[in-house]
């Protein structure tokens, strides 16, 4: 074919490829743990045992691959198994850069077992490029770690410029780009080092499974550590999870966009709304970094937002507790919407306000989301005594 295929195409059929074996549209389920050895003591297959390599994973990996634009993508068995890879690859000592506002998770594993260990992560502002390069060491800071759009307040960072901030450093650049997906953002194609994306999320896409990946723009030293990383530590994904993310996959255009379109339409609607304090969403243009959004997401700004409830931490949380619709769990990237008090979930320390409720906007009618929103910020508001004004 002359022309690249549209993202569109390449998810649909996820690449395409066909079983050699049994001429078998969709893959079958490699669910061995081992591979035969050569008489003469080769392992021509390439494979060995599963915890390093799982057939299992090939298609998926390469679609996503396909997708970043990436030298190499690798399967882990979460996002979190992804994350921490990265920085079990670098040296005891070693200085790394992570966002102040960022996964919670990631955040605390840094800020305990990765200190732990022997790493110096600095927490900074990393929407301020200034900041970056203050805090940059050059020769010592080995690896900048970013996300963008950033739970839970959706900050916006600039990959182009913090790239290059960091190469000039000598250290790499890591992108959570969960939020993003690879359909609005291709982190590596803007001067990233790696990607990384709880695959748990929107390339999965149905809330059934935990998963994670990386995808490398170039192959080093660093990109073999985190192999090894994979190979050894073992957070390797199970066979029946790679076959459902590929079967997700082939839909991940449909669901992106259609999330987009309506969180788009539901942080307009809510924009100024009597009862909400603040709406947090990319997409809208007073939204600090919607410049620098518009530039690096193409097609949309996601389907993640917040909104902070007018009346403070009661009325957020009676608003979670009044929806129907939209549902009381934790997570994002579903076909179903979820909604979320952020705050109590992070805990001490967290970034998100007492009165701000995280939204992970699914794929059902826009229309119905608004309504259910509109009903449970209603009664939210009887609850507490406060009338609508
Ligand atoms: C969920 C999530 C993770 C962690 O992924 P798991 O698959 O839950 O381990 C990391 N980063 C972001 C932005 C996430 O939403």
């Amino acid at each position: 074919m002359s022309k690249p295929l549209h993202p569109d195409s390449i998810a649909a059929q996820a690449l395409g490829w066909i079983d050699e074996a049994t001429r078998a549209i969709t893959p079958p389920i490699h669910v061995s743990s081992t591979y035969l050895r050569d008489p003469d003591n080769q392992y021509r297959s390439g494979r060995v045992y599963a915890r390093a390599d799982n057939p299992a994973y090939d298609q998926a990996e390469a679609v996503i691959n396909t997708l970043e634009g990436g030298h190499q993508t690798l399967l882990f068995a979460s996002g979190m198994a992804a994350a921490t890879a990265v920085f079990q690859a670098l040296q005891p000592g070693d200085h790394v850069l992570a966002p102040k506002v960022m996964y919670w998770s990631l955040r605390n594993w840094l800020m305990t077992f990765a200190t732990g260990w022997g790493l110096q992560v600095e927490l900074i502002d990393m929407t301020d490029p200034a900041t970056v390069q203050a805090a940059l060491r050059p020769g010592k800071t080995r690896l900048v770690w970013i996300e963008t759009p950033a739970n839970p307040l959706w900050s916006i960072t600039d990959i182009a410029a913090t790239a290059s901030l960091a190469h000039e450093a000598g250290a790499l650049l890591a992108v959570d780009s969960t939020v993003a997906t690879p359909l609005l953002t291709q982190p590596l194609s803007l001067g990233a080092d790696l990607v990384m994306h709880a695959a748990t999320k929107y390339l999965n896409g149905h809330s059934d499974l935990i998963a994670g990946c990386l995808s490398t723009r170039a192959d080093n030293e660093h990109w073999q550590r985190v192999r090894k990383v994979r190979a050894q530590v073992g957070g390797t994904l199970g066979s029946f999870e790679a076959w459902l993310l590929l079967r997700g996959l082939r839909t991940l255009h449909l669901r992106v966009r259609a999330a987009c379109a309506s969180a788009q339409r539901i942080a307009e609607h809510f924009d100024g709304h009597a009862l909400v304090a603040e709406v947090l969403y990319p997409g809208l243009p007073g939204f600090p970094g919607h410049a620098i959004a518009a530039r690096q997401m193409q097609g949309g700004f996601g389907g993640m937002m917040s909104i902070r409830a007018k009346h403070g931490e009661a009325a957020a949380i009676a608003v979670a507790a009044q929806t129907q619709l939209w549902k009381r769990a934790t997570s994002l990237g579903g076909t179903e919407s979820l909604i979320e008090h952020r705050a109590s979930v992070e805990g001490a320390g967290t970034p998100a306000p007492a009165d701000l409720l995280r939204l992970s906007v699914g794929i059902e009618n826009t229309e119905d989301l608004i309504a259910d929103l509109e009903q449970a910020l209603a009664a939210a508001a009887a609850a507490v005594g406060a009338a609508p004004r």
